[in-house]
């Protein structure tokens, strides 16, 4: 089962939680204040700028797929 990293929206508590992949998108409660919690998409935030000023995605480029053709990479469905 995969685990998924969530942020309390009221004390800022990161947090991780092994769950199926149909409730990945459910309200986690924070072990901390009980408060609604947010997944984090850590994966889909990684973001670099070179020199020149450009911004490109980290994740996709040279991954676990070698970034897949159209992005269709179905390593990138599991994170
Ligand atoms: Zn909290």
């Amino acid at each position: 089962m995969p685990i998924y990293e969530y942020t309390c929206v009221t004390c800022s508590n990161r947090f991780d939680k092994r769950r199926s992949m149909s409730q990945m998108n459910d309200p986690a409660s924070c072990p901390d204040c009980g408060s609604e919690s947010r997944r984090v998409f850590s994966v889909f935030a990684a973001f670099s700028s070179d020199s020149s000023g450009q911004t490109s995605a980290v994740a996709g480029a040279g991954g676990c797929c070698g970034g897949g053709a159209g992005g269709a990479c179905a390593c990138a469905m599991s994170v």
